[in-house]
């Protein structure tokens, strides 16, 4: 295995799988299977896991309210996805452990650092939900912060697009894919890849990131193994 540690990002909308909102089971079954198999290898695992299939504070203000109680409920949305991550990832075998980054004990500890590492040292799956804890924030952003303070290898971006593009695939039939970029010309270029805040966190702190296809089975056993299926940010 090329990466030994790793941030693992997945976003809450392809969790929703083919009905665009809930929590799809085959879907959620599918990333299961596939940490399983990484876990099972030995690479120690962290996973952030966002909400967007549930609640996105930014409708906040379309729904009649302000911007940080929508926040909360977004933070909420991720607390119910990795629940749900973590049971199935059980359900298969796969032992994890939920850490929340507010107290919501006794849903799961409250995440630190140095017990984090402690769990993924022992081989356990952690999930850290509740993004940063703060609204404004992001889950990429919280991806990006758990992988500098967990000194993994590299963050793992999954998503149901296999990589950067210079224009967006799903529109462009031209679009040209990246196998390499640099922070700098995500920049330049006004790429859409994660927000700066979080772009910019791992660009000072070092923090590698490659982009990949997860809905396609076998590809995260691929990219952590050092495939280049994706695009790596570095
Ligand atoms: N959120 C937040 N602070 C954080 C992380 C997330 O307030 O540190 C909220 C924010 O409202 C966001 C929602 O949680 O819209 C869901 O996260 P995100 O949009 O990143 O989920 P994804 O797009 O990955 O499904």
């Amino acid at each position: 295995m090329k990466y030994k540690s790793i941030l693992l990002k997945l976003s809450g909308e392809s969790l929703a799988g083919a009905n665009k909102a809930g929590i799809d089971p085959e879907q959620l079954a599918s990333y299961a299977k596939q940490i399983k198999k990484i876990s099972e290898k030995g690479v120690e695992i962290a996973i952030v896991i966002g909400g967007g299939n549930i609640f996105r504070g930014l409708k906040a203000s379309a729904a009649g309210f302000d911007r940080v109680s929508g926040d909360s409920m977004g933070m909420l949305a991720t607390v119910i996805n990795s629940i749900a991550l973590c049971a199935r990832l059980e359900e298969e075998g796969c032992s994890s452990k939920l850490l929340t980054a507010t107290k919501m004990a006794p849903i799961g500890e409250l995440y630190r650092a140095k017990k984090a590492k402690k769990f993924m040292s022992k081989g356990k799956v952690v999930i850290i939900a509740g993004g940063t804890g703060n609204p404004f924030f992001t889950t990429d952003t919280a991806s990006a912060l758990r992988a500098c303070e967990l000194q993994v290898d590299v963050m793992l971006k999954g998503t149901r697009v296999d990589g950067i593009y210079d224009s967006d695939p799903e529109k462009n039939p031209d679009a040209k894919k990246f196998e390499n970029i640099s922070y700098d010309e995500i920049y330049k270029r006004g790429l859409k890849v994660m927000d700066m805040t979080a772009t910019t966190m791992c660009k000072e702190n070092d923090v590698k990131i490659a982009v990949f296809d997860m809905d396609t089975e076998g590809n995260l056993g691929k990219v952590v193994a050092g495939e280049a299926i994706g695009t790596v940010v570095s």
